[in-house]
This record gives C-alpha cells, sequence and structure tokens, in this order.
C-alpha cells in the first residue's frame, strides 16, 4: 500500500459484503443482547487485523461500549486520534423484514442503519486498519457506543476520558445533503416541566380549583417566544399530558420541552431563562428537572484548521468537501466542548436518517474510507 490511499485501493465489494452483515444485525438501542451480538462481530474483525480490543461492560441497560485501538509502545500516553462511531440504531426489530428492506436500487443500497451509521463505523474500521497496517500514524481509538441515539448517557464518561487524550477527534455519522461534513452542532438542552395546580369539581366547585393546563398554557407561550431564528436558538414543546377528566379542573400538567442553542453563552443565557420560569398564580407550583444534555459544539480556530487539512486531503480524491452546521447534536459535542477539534459528518454520503427510506450511495463507500485513512496517516499533531 502506498502511503497515500486513493479510492481504487479500497475493495468496495468486501465493504459491502461486510455491511450488509452489519445491516442485518438489527440494533435497536434499548436492545443491549442485540447491540452486544454486532460488537462481537466488529471485535472479531479487529482483532482479527491485529487492533487491540477493549470491552467496557454496558451500563443503564444499554450494550457494551468497544473500544478499538492501535497497538502502541506500553506506557506511550501520546496524545492521538479518537473516532467515535455508535453500532445501535433507531430501528426496532423487524423493520429489516417489513419496512425498511436491505436492497439495492441503482446506486443506492436501503436498510436499517445503513446511512446512520453502520456504513461509517465500518469505514472507520476498514480506514483504521488500511492505517495501521501503513503504520507512522499518531495512536489510533476508535469507540463503538451502544447508545448514541438516545443520547449516550452510558458512554459520556468513557468518551470524555478518551477526549482528554486526544489531539483531534472525527465523528462518523453520516454525511450531510451532498457529502457535506458537520462542522459544528449546537448544544442541546432537555427539560421536564411539572406544573402543579389544584383540583376541584368543574360545575359545583369551580372557584376552589387551580388550573395546571391554564397555567401550562402561559408557560407554553412564554417558553415558544423564545425562539430566535437569527440567532439559531430554538424551543419547542414537544410533548403536552395534563388533567384527569373533562368535568375537573387539572391539578396537574406536563411538559416536555427541547432546547437547541449555538454556543455555550448562549446555553448559559436560556437554561437560565427556562430554569427561572415562574407562574404568574401564586397557587400554582412548578417544578423543572433537566438541563444540558449535549454541550455545542462550536468551531474553533484548530477545528477550522483541521477542516481545512481535511478539504485538501479531499480534493486529491476528487472530493470538493463543504462544511455545515447543523442542529442535531452527536457524540462530536462531547469532544468539542474539551476543545478537542472535531470534525463530524465523515461518514457515507445519503439520506434519510431515522425513516424508512434510509439509504447510502455506494459509490461514497470508498472515496470517503480512503479519505478517512488518509486522515489518520497525516493528522500529527501540527496542522
Ligand atoms: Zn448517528
Amino acid at each position: 500500500m502506498p502511503r497515500t490511499i486513493s479510492a481504487s485501493d479500497i475493495d468496495e465489494s468486501v465493504l459491502l459484503f461486510e455491511l450488509k452483515q452489519w445491516v442485518e444485525i438489527e440494533t435497536p438501542t434499548r436492545d443491549a443482547a442485540a447491540v452486544n451480538r454486532l460488537a462481537d462481530r466488529v471485535e472479531a474483525s479487529a482483532k482479527g487485523a491485529g487492533l487491540v480490543t477493549e470491552r467496557t461492560a454496558g451500563t443503564l441497560g444499554f450494550g457494551d461500549i468497544l473500544a478499538v485501538r492501535s497497538p502502541r509502545p506500553t506506557g506511550s500516553n501520546e496524545k492521538g486520534v479518537l473516532i467515535l462511531a455508535h453500532l445501535d440504531t433507531v430501528h426496532a426489530t423487524g423493520t429489516i423484514g417489513q419496512d425498511l428492506r436491505l436492497r439495492p436500487e441503482g446506486d443506492r443500497l436501503y436498510g436499517p442503519g445503513i446511512y446512520d451509521m453502520k456504513s461509517g463505523a465500518l469505514m472507520a474500521l476498514e480506514a483504521m486498519k488500511i492505517a495501521v497496517g501503513i503504520g507512522g500514524h499518531l495512536p489510533i481509538d476508535l469507540l463503538f457506543m451502544p447508545d448514541e441515539e438516545m443520547g449516550s448517557a452510558s458512554s459520556r464518561d468513557l468518551i470524555e476520558a478518551y477526549a482528554r487524550n486526544a489531539a483531534y477527534a472525527l465523528v462518523v455519522e453520516p454525511a450531510r445533503d451532498g457529502g457535506k461534513i458537520v462542522i459544528a452542532r449546537k448544544g442541546v438542552a432537555m427539560y421536564d416541566i411539572l406544573v402543579r395546580g389544584r383540583a376541584s369539581h368543574a360545575g359545583s366547585k369551580p372557584q376552589d380549583g387551580r388550573s395546571a393546563i391554564r397555567a401550562a398554557a402561559r408557560l407554553v407561550l412564554e417558553l415558544e417566544a423564545m425562539n430566535d431564528p437569527e440567532r439559531g436558538i430554538t424551543v419547542t414543546v414537544g410533548t403536552i399530558h395534563g388533567g384527569t377528566g373533562r368535568n375537573t379542573v387539572p391539578a396537574e400538567c406536563r411538559l416536555q420541552v427541547d432546547l437547541r442553542l449555538p454556543d455555550v453563552e448562549t446555553a448559559n443565557e436560556f437554561q437560565r431563562k427556562v430554569e427561572s420560569l415562574a407562574p404568574v398564580d401564586p397557587d400554582i407550583g412548578i417544578e423543572i428537572k433537566g438541563g444540558l444534555s449535549r454541550p455545542p459544539f462550536a468551531q474553533s480556530e484548530e477545528g477550522r484548521r483541521l477542516f481545512e487539512h481535511t478539504a485538501r486531503l479531499a480534493a486529491n480524491l476528487g472530493i470538493t468537501l463543504e462544511g455545515v452546521s447543523t442542529g442535531g447534536g452527536s457524540d462530536g459535542n462531547f469532544t468539542a466542548a474539551l476543545g478537542v477539534p472535531t470534525l463530524d459528518g465523515l461518514g457515507a454520503d445519503g439520506a434519510g436518517a431515522h425513516t424508512f427510506n434510509e439509504y447510502i450511495f455506494v459509490s461514497s463507500l470508498a472515496p470517503r474510507t480512503a479519505l478517512l485513512a488518509n486522515l489518520m496517516l497525516t493528522l500529527n499533531g501540527d496542522l
């Protein structure tokens, strides 16, 4: 193998064969045993290529976390390249037999989780095998998470521990429309708000009641008024549940709220705003639980240099790389928040994440695997 990998150095048929096996093992986040079955396969493949594997037993009911590491001298603590992937998908078991069959259509290959992100996870592993086979690179750690689609609560600590020893983080989440990669992601805050009023008979004692629904409705309007598209702030009250019956003044109402925030200052400002919401009526109680689940991932100066370096490597492969910001969170939010230059969306090109229309462009597999390998081979801590 030459030191610079081109798309023709990647055996697309081998990648495709393996990818189909991965997709056929359906891995809904909540099915730890299923996620672990795929982790077994990934681990065996990594070991077969001489890579070092470490398995961390699952917690919170999720599957194991699999770390694949490049062999390195004992005691070496040189900062390296951290690659983040996840093996779970949003699709329920049985999806592949009914709503989203594994099938080619021209250059497209459909299947549950194929785009988000089994293709990216596999491409990262194959690229790592190539880079390690050639040698002369920084230490490489590739993490396969079991719970990314539910917020990575069981993986966050380990991701952050690895990030503290990383010079760069690469996330193989799917590429965005037309193969764009992700240079910034908003932070995500989630809140559960419980409004307490007082129940009473709607006909005979309405004056004794304090409607939790009415108070909650005011809060909904207050929350939604915080939306500010120009500053990139979105606030959504996603669910509302309240009341016990038509003829009872409702004693309780619950809201679930989602906030997307572009940077740390905005995140602090809006967390304070939400947490200081108060009812107008002194007889109404309010409990606000939650906070930032994924910190904002804003592009840093080092992040910009990492992007430019990657764009140059991509140009050599005939790929015009464009960067985009997105409102969706990923594990890249954790590494970026720790100051590690992070690039995301390095997986396959395709569309339909989280839908029954999910597919990849098969023709994007080889060039983007080559790009990942070239990144691993050229990142030297000095961009
Ligand atoms: Zn994903």
